[in-house]
C-alpha cells in the first residue's frame, strides 16, 4: 500500500506519529493509499524550518522570487498530465475538468510571476516642507493553508504561489482525503529552485490544524472548506492573534428570467450543477425559474439529466465521475430521500444507478427537484452532489429576495437578454462573485476570489490584488534631511504648512 507522507524542509518526512487516514479510488472504491495523519509536534518541526527560511527569502529581491516562479510554471505545464490523473484518481472528478482545474491554479502561479509589479508601494514627495512619504508592503513570516478535497489542486495554488511571491514562507495542510498532488507539487517547485523550508505540506486531520490555529509563530491562516470549520478556523486563528482569512460552503442560485436564451441557461445549468458531480464550493444547486419558464426549463433539464453519462474519471466519455467517498455518497443520496419526505417533486432520481464493473464505486446519478421551497432543508443547506432544485417564484424581484436572504453568498448567475435585468441584478445582490449569462462565475487569478455573507468569514478575498494585500502587511515612512536649520521641540501635532 503506499504511504503518503509529509515534506519539509525540501525533502519527505515520516513524521513522529503512526496514525494514518486511507485515500480510496472513488472510481473503482478501492483503497489504494495511506496517509499520515500529522502530529502537533510534527507541524511545529515544520515551523521551525519555515521560519529559518524566512530570513533568507524574504530577503530575495521580487524579481530573484519571480524567476523560480517563472520556472515553476514550467514544470507543472510540463507534469501537467501526472497532476491529472493524481487529481482524477483520488477525488474522482473527470480528466477533462481535474485538468481545467489544474490550468486555473498554473494561472495563479502566472500571475504571481508579476510580484515585482504589484509590490511596487507609493511615493510622495514633499508631504510637508521637504518631507517625502512612501509606502511599502513587507511579508508576513511564516504562514499556513488548510484546504479542502474538492480541488486538490486548485485551491491550495490561490494560497501559497501568492504567499510565497510575496516573501513569506508556507505550511501546506491539505485534504486528508485526496493528499498526493500537494506533495508532487511541493516536490516540483523545489526542482524550480525554490530554497528548503519555503514550502512544507503538512497531512493531517484536526490535530495538525489545531496545532497550526495556536502555534505562535505562524502569522497568517488561509482556509478553504465548509462554513462551520472556517466559522471554527476564523475564531481561533483570530484569537491567537493571526491574520485570517476563511472561506466557507456555498448554495448558488442561478435565476432563469422568462425572456432568456433557454437553451444557453440549460447548458450553462447541466455543466455548472453536474460538472465535478456538484462538488464544487461554485456549482449552481438552485434554479431559481421566474414567472412561466418554470415547466419548459424542467422539461428540457430533465431530459439532458437522464442523458448525463456518469463513468470513471479516466473513461472518455464520462461527463460526470463518483463522488469522492463512500460517506459523502451516502450523505448525498441522505438528501435526495429528505428532500422527498419534504415533499419536493423528484423529475429525476440518480440514486440508484448502477455501472458494471464498478459497482464498489461511489456513484449517483444526476437528481433534478421541481417545486422546491425555501423553507425545506435540501433548499436552505449545502448538498454539495449532483443534485439540482428548481424554486418556482413569480418575478425578478421575488427571485433577488430569495438569493438575498439565504446565508450564503458565494456565486450567482443570471440568464436574460435584458442589460437593465442584468445590471440591477449584479448591483442588488448580495453574493460575492456573480454571472450574467455565464454559469459558473470564477475570476481568473488576476481578480479576487471569495463570496459573501456565511461563504467567507474574514476581510479579503483570495489570489488577484487580495491576496497580495493579506500575505503582506504595510509601512509607510516619513522622511527629512535636514540641513542646516534645526527645528526646535514641538510639542504639538505637527500638521503641514
Ligand atoms: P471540510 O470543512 O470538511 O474540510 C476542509 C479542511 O478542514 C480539510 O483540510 C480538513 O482536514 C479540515 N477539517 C475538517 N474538519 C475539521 C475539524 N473539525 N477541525 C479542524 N479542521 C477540520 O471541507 P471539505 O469537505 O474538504 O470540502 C467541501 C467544502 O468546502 C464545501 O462546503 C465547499 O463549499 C467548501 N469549499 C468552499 C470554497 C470557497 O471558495 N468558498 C472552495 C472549495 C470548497
Amino acid at each position: 500500500m503506499k504511504l503518503i507522507q509529509h515534506f519539509v524542509n525540501g525533502n519527505i518526512f515520516p513524521g513522529k506519529s503512526d496514525r494514518t487516514g486511507k485515500v480510496f479510488n472513488p472510481a473503482t472504491g478501492i483503497q489504494e493509499a495511506e496517509v499520515k495523519l500529522g502530529t502537533k509536534e510534527d507541524l511545529n518541526n515544520a515551523v521551525k524550518f519555515a521560519k529559518e527560511a524566512f530570513k533568507e527569502w524574504s530577503a530575495k529581491p521580487p524579481i530573484v522570487r519571480a524567476r523560480i516562479i517563472f520556472k515553476y510554471k514550467e514544470l507543472i505545464e510540463k507534469n501537467s498530465d501526472e497532476i491529472t490523473k493524481m487529481i482524477v484518481s483520488e477525488h474522482g472528478k473527470v480528466y477533462e475538468d481535474a485538468k481545467g482545474s489544474l490550468t486555473r491554479g498554473l494561472e495563479v502561479v502566472e500571475f504571481a510571476c508579476g510580484i515585482p509589479q504589484m509590490l511596487k508601494g507609493e511615493f510622495t514627495e514633499n508631504v510637508g516642507t521637504n518631507i517625502d512619504s512612501w509606502s511599502m508592503r513587507q511579508p508576513l513570516g511564516v504562514c499556513a493553508g488548510i484546504t479542502p478535497f474538492n480541488f486538490p489542486a486548485m485551491v491550495p495554488m490561490w494560497m501559497f504561489p501568492m504567499a510565497i511571491a510575496c516573501g513569506n514562507t508556507f505550511i501546506l495542510k491539505p485534504s486528508e482525503k485526496d493528499p498526493s498532488c500537494s506533495l508532487r507539487l511541493a516536490e516540483l517547485f523545489k526542482e524550480a529552485g525554490l530554497p528548503d523550508g519555503v514550502l512544507n505540506v503538512i497531512n493531517g486531520d484536526k490535530e495538525v490544524v489545531d496545532a497550526i490555529l495556536t502555534n505562535k509563530d505562524i502569522q497568517a491562516v488561509s482556509f478553504v472548506g465548509s462554513t462551520p470549520i472556517a466559522k471554527y478556523i476564523y475564531e481561533n486563528a483570530a484569537k491567537n492573534e493571526k491574520r485570517v482569512q476563511a472561506l466557507g460552503g456555498a448554495k448558488n442560485h442561478c435565476v432563469v428570467m422568462p425572456d432568456c436564451d433557454l437553451d444557453q441557461a440549460v447548458n450553462g445549468l447541466m455543466g455548472a450543477a453536474y460538472g465535478s458531480a456538484g462538488e464544487r464550493c461554485m456549482a449552481q444547486s438552485v434554479a431559481v425559474a421566474v414567472g412561466n419558464i418554470g415547466d419548459k426549463l424542467v422539461s428540457s433539464l430533465s431530459k439532458k439529466v437522464e442523458a448525463l453519462k456518469v463513468g470513471p474519471g479516466l473513461d472518455k466519455n464520462s461527463e460526470m465521475g463518483p463522488l469522492v467517498t463512500k460517506e459523502h455518497l451516502e450523505r448525498v443520496r441522505g438528501y435526495v430521500d429528505l428532500g422527498v419526505k419534504e415533499g419536493a417533486k423528484l423529475v429525476v432520481d440518480g440514486r440508484d444507478i448502477k455501472l458494471q464493473g464498478y459497482e464498489k464505486g461511489f456513484y449517483i446519478g444526476g437528481c433534478l427537484f421541481d417545486h422546491v421551497k425555501k423553507d425545506m432543508r435540501i433548499y436552505k443547506e449545502e448538498i454539495f452532489g449532483p443534485v439540482l432544485s428548481v424554486v418556482r417564484v413569480k418575478d425578478f424581484d421575488e427571485a433577488t429576495k430569495l438569493i438575498n436572504e439565504h446565508e450564503y453568498g458565494n456565486g450567482t448567475s443570471i440568464y436574460t437578454r435584458d442589460g437593465d435585468v442584468g445590471r440591477t441584478f449584479a448591483n442588488k445582490i448580495k453574493v460575492g462573485m456573480v454571472g450574467i449569462n455565464i454559469p459558473i462565475p470564477v475570476p481568473v487569478a488576476f481578480h479576487s476570489f471569495g463570496g459573501w455573507k456565511r461563504s467567507l468569514f474574514g476581510d479579503q478575498h483570495m489570489h488577484g490584488p487580495e491576496g497580495v494585500r493579506f500575505y503582506t502587511k504595510l509601512k509607510t515612512v516619513t522622511s527629512r534631511w535636514p540641513s542646516g536649520v534645526r527645528s526646535n521641540p514641538e510639542f504639538v501635532m505637527p500638521t503641514m504648512k
